[in-house]
């Protein structure tokens, strides 16, 4: 497993509506040769997608770069897709250019609005806009099907395109493999005419689905299997979603995408590096359209990168899909899930996507990328902004004998405590938050030992510790049940040793311990997640991924929280102190009333002393 490191940072990134010199990469590096030396700089744009006569009555294209993000809508967008959309929104804003959101929605069968939405939503909650305007319409590519119908005649007429009649079968065999050539097909040698009329029929519905395909006449000896007569059209009798039941026919992938690309103008189509081997195919497409005058020049050009493996999670939306489906986990917003909805209810930013997809940066070769590495990004980002709060995940109760005779009955001593101890430069600091300290507090199980183990400086009777934001206490013992299970510590105030107050630090402890006040304490519920997956790479080598599914990724627990964390707004971030980063959960937590929270990331050191 090899850490995936970015390109090398040789030259400075021209970036000019970036905040910082962002490390070159490959991508960049063309970008920057295609800017210099004006590769796209004759372009114009007539101010929505079209072909070559619509953008030649158009402007220059103000867009110095065109980049696009072109998801089918089958699906949640995941962790790899985040990836695809920095790069691409990213280069598009570094670079002065305008990035596209494209729907790929040309296969009939399986798009879905909901998907759609959950898309906006995402490239949105990112922090991106798209198609040049704030709350531009996404494209779609099934708006281009009547250019791509036209486009097909226009390669039968030039002798580019036939209608072919041999059975899926017999294609098969008669395409060959990597050490044989192709045969062709008999009918390769029929006339344009003869295919025009075909295709018509194909097209008005007088054949069966499947009984024939329109291929591109290339070469069924070439070396690259993808170059020997592609499909690029198939009668398929389905129902649309954009365009009804318009349509028979529909085009192949490999041929609708280079013409999305064309049509909006798109200068580098980036994409990952399973669609290598259909760039000679693009370029050969897109060569014979703009020769036909159909498409303007110069062409869009295929850029692979790639695609974003990383440990213990699974980045296929069949695969997801199947994990919602198996309810192996509840939906695809479940926090353990590496959706971006999934994400973003664990607690992650939008800053920290970011800041991952920056750091992993882009390569030409496949590489696996650590978990830790995701996470790392998300503490960087919330170190400096989640608010700071004390919780209790597995309380005892601490009774402070002393405390009634010292403080008077029942009394409960305010304290304060910083939310956000160091804000960076330039931030106001937030309002600190409010507690109360009395008689009776909680504290973790764990910060009390009867007989301490080796180094242990929390609470064993006769030793002193620091109540975070309270007061010293000197533990005395403990009372147990008739099982022997601890019910209460005991300890009593050293006076005079409220943290913030003149000469309260004199008296020196060795650790704080965190707590939350018996009297102002609220339940909340605490949902504990771990890796989705015990085994780093649950779908390699043919594995089931559903045997790798790790059986504690989630436990519930009963907290105690400070009012500050059950008066939060759902989605907000906090460090539990010596916990970890978590975030109130968007969907089931109701402020004030019924915290509940997520664990999104632990601390590095939770338990350092
Ligand atoms: P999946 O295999 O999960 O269904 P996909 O590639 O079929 O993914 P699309 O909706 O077609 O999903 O992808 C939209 C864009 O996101 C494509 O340009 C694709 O290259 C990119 N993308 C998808 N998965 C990854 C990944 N793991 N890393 C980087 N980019 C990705
Ligand atoms: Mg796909």
């Amino acid at each position: 497993m090899s850490q995936n490191t970015p390109a090398k940072s040789s030259a400075p990134a021209t970036a000019n509506a970036s905040d910082t010199v962002k490390p070159s990469n490959f991508l960049r590096q063309i970008i920057e040769s295609d800017l210099e030396k004006g590769t796209y700089a004759t372009r114009r744009w007539a101010g929505s997608p079209g072909d070559a006569a619509h953008h030649a009555a158009g402007q220059p294209d103000p867009a110095k770069i065109r980049t696009r993000f072109p998801p089918e809508p089958n699906g949640y967008l995941h962790i790899g897709h985040a990836k695809s959309i920095c790069l691409n929104f990213g280069l598009a804003r570094d670079y002065g250019g305008v990035c596209h959101l494209r729907f790929d929605d040309t296969n009939p069968e399986k798009e879905d609005t909901e998907y759609v939405n959950s898309i906006i939503d995402a490239v949105k909650w990112l922090g991106f806009d798209w198609n040049g305007a704030p709350d531009a319409p996404a494209y779609q590519a099934s708006d281009y099907f009547d250019f791509m119908y036209r486009a097909a005649e226009h390669l039968i007429e030039a002798g580019h395109a036939y209608v072919d009649e041999q059975t899926p079968e017999q294609m098969r065999i008669n395409r060959g493999d990597f050490g044989k050539a192709g045969v062709d097909s008999p009918f390769r040698t029929r006339t344009p005419a003869e295919n025009l009329a075909r295709f018509r029929e194909m097209r008005d519905g007088k054949h069966e689905d499947g009984s024939m395909v329109l291929r591109a006449k290339i070469d069924m000896a070439s070396p690259n299997i993808n170059m020997r007569d592609p499909a690029i059209y198939r009668i398929r009798r389905a129902t649309h979603h954009n365009t009804g039941d318009k349509w028979c026919i529909y085009p192949m992938y490999t041929f609708a995408h280079p013409i999305e690309d064309a049509l909006e103008q798109i200068t580098h189509s980036i994409c990952t590096l399973e669609f290598e081997d259909q760039r000679p195919f693009y370029d050969w497409l897109m060569e014979r359209l703009i020769e036909g005058g159909l498409l303007s020049a110069p062409p869009p050009k295929q850029y692979e990168f790639a695609r974003l493996n990383l440990t213990y999670v699974i980045t296929s939306k069949r695969k997801l899909a199947q994990l919602v489906n198996e309810n192996k986990v509840n939906g695809w917003d479940d926090p353990r899930m590496p959706t971006i909805v999934g994400l973003r209810r664990r607690g992650y930013t939008p800053e920290s996507l970011r800041l991952f997809a920056e750091r992993i940066g882009v390569t030409k070769s496949d590489s696996w990328i650590d978990y830790s590495t995701l996470e790392g990004c998300l503490r960087e980002d919330l170190e400096v902004k989640a608010h700071r709060g004390m919780a209790v995940l597995n309380p005892v109760k601490l009774v402070l004998t002393n405390w009634d005779d010292l403080m008077g009955a029942d009394h409960l001593e305010p304290c304060t405590q910083p939310a956000l101890p160091h804000p960076p430069e330039g931030v106001e600091p937030p309002p600190p938050r409010h507690f109360t300290i009395g008689k009776e507090v909680w504290i973790e199980r764990e910060d009390f030992e009867e007989v301490p183990p080796k180094g242990y400086k929390r609470l064993f009777p006769g030793n002193k510790v620091r109540l975070k934001g309270g007061y010293v206490i000197e533990c005395t013992g403990c009372t147990k049940d008739a099982d022997g299970k601890i019910t209460e510590v005991l300890a009593t105030v050293v006076p005079d040793t409220k943290s913030g107050t003149p000469g309260s630090d004199l008296v020196k402890v060795k650790a704080a311990i965190t707590w939350v006040g018996v009297a102002n304490g609220v339940n909340a519920e605490v949902r504990l997640y771990d890796r989705l997956f015990s085994d780093a790479q649950p779908d390699a080598g043919g594995k089931d991924f559903l045997e790798c599914l790790n059986p504690n990724s989630l436990k519930v627990v009963t907290a105690i929280v400070e009012p500050s964390l059950a008066n939060a707004l759902p989605g907000q971030n906090f460090q539990f102190e010596r916990h970890g980063y978590f975030v109130a959960d968007r969907v089931d937590h109701v402020q004030g009333t019924k915290p509940v929270f997520n664990l999104a990331v632990g601390l590095k050191d939770s338990w350092g002393k």
